[in-house]
């Protein structure tokens, strides 16, 4: 049983505490649909999460509660506690947010009823189409285009690397309508799988199973009423979308390296060496304390944001890219470390840890890579002492 001991940090409510004991009992009584991974039907699998999320009443949490409020804390403590099991169903889960966050944070009244129970239903999939072959780290430079036509828009241009692509029922896509240059022509659309001039090129393969894929928009014609925000917002919808989400990534990152760690701790004391358990050995003490270490830093650093957001900071960019950088670098080491003490059985395929180090790799490279989190935190840091650009 992973360490339970942060809910009693003062970052929670008793809401949060309640909330977190419910999805633990609920993931334990459904280790079946958590232990799906993709490995021979992503599709069906992911569909098969998506539903027992959905029946779990899980999702009404990706999207705002009754009072139009995304509690990241919540998001943050069911990443953890899926990705604890599962990096497929966190992904489903995620998604699921992350792809109609720019509907919950920036959509209309009428824009929300239509598309988000849909979402929380689990009967409508969501993506996020931002990246493209020329940009990926430089959002600014996105070349795919939306041009006025009538009382609606026509879209063109290629969208790379999108999480849910070919499994998506609807996307909201950046496109470029140029108010101005750069970061500040871009726009956010809401475009259904179904529209004519929508098509997924390719299918992407990942070391860690999960739905991804190249999309192109070919002369495809959306109502007007499909735009978020006003034209020439894209850019702060992105970004004030990311600054929600990047702290739940960090949280998913954090249940992957309690897992390791559960995982590596009970290996230690269950194998002995040279006579006595692992765990007696002190450079295994030191390997075991270094990983807890990494674990509470991350977690201390993820709740700060999500509690100061739900705090209703409006932004939180220098938190949210701290507990990112910080929890999915350092769960790179936690993983790793699991794996070095379970020897050869640590590389074998399908063992949790060994899954855990395939899967952790993506997220230090999706939603910002770590070089971009650093910059951003320098950015933050530089520009509160009146410097830096
Ligand atoms: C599994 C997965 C899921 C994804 N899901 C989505 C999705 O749902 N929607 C979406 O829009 N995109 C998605 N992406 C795309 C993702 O956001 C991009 O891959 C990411 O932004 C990096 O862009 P890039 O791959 O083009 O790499 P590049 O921009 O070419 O960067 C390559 C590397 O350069 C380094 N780097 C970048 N900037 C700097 C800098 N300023 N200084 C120094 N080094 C730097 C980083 O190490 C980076 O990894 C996903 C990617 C992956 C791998």
């Amino acid at each position: 049983m992973a360490d339970r001991t942060f809910l009693d940090w003062p970052f929670f409510d008793d809401r949060h505490r309640a909330f977190a004991a419910d999805i633990e009992a609920w993931a334990e009584a459904n280790g079946d649909v958590l232990n799906l991974h993709g490995d021979h039907d992503l599709d069906g699998d992911c569909r098969r999460i998506l539903k027992a999320l959905a029946d779990g009443g899980w999702l009404n949490n990706a999207v705002p509660d009754a009072d139009g409020r995304l509690d990241v804390r919540t998001l943050c403590l069911t990443r953890e506690t899926l990705g604890r099991r599962s990096g497929l169903a966190d992904f489903v889960f995620a998604m699921q947010g992350l792809g109609s966050g720019p509907i919950s944070l920036f959509g209309t009244d009428d824009q929300k009823a239509r598309w988000l129970p849909g979402v929380a239903a689990g009967e409508t999939i969501a993506a996020f189409a931002l990246s493209e072959p020329e940009a990926g780290s430089d959002v600014a430079a996105l070349s795919a285009s939306a041009r006025r036509e009538g009382d609606g828009w026509v879209l063109d241009g290629v969208k790379t690397f999108i999480s849910n692509g070919g499994l998506a029922d609807r996307y909201v896509v950046f496109a470029r309508t140029g108010e101005g240059e750069g970061a500040r022509g871009l726009s956010a659309f809401v475009v259904d799988a179904d529209t004519p001039g929508f098509e997924v090129v390719e299918r992407i393969p990942l070391m860690a199973a999960h739905p991804l894929a190249t999309i192109r928009f070919t002369a495809c014609r959306i109502d007007g009423d499909r735009i978020l925000g006003a034209a020439g917002e894209g850019f702060r919808i992105a970004m004030a979308t990311l600054d929600v989400f990047r702290s739940t990534v960090a949280a998913a990152a954090l249940g992957f390296s309690r897992r390791a760690f559960d995982e590596a701790a009970s290996r230690t004391v269950a194998r002995h060496l040279f006579g006595a358990p692992m765990s007696d050995l002190q450079l295994v003490q030191a390997a075991l304390a270094d990983m807890a270490l990494k674990i509470d830093a991350s977690a201390l650093l993820i709740y700060r944001a999500a509690w100061l957001k739900d705090q209703g900071a409006p932004r939180v960019t220098r938190e949210a890219a701290m507990a990112k950088l910080y929890a999915t670098d350092e769960a790179q080491q936690v993983i790793d470390a699991a794996v070095q003490l379970f020897g050869g059985l640590g590389v074998v395929s399908g063992h949790p840890v060994e899954r855990l180090y395939r899967e952790i790799r993506a997220l230090r490279i999706y939603e910002g890579a770590s070089e971009v989190q650093k910059i951003v935190i320098a950015r933050q840091v530089l520009a509160g002492m009146g410097g830096g650009g």
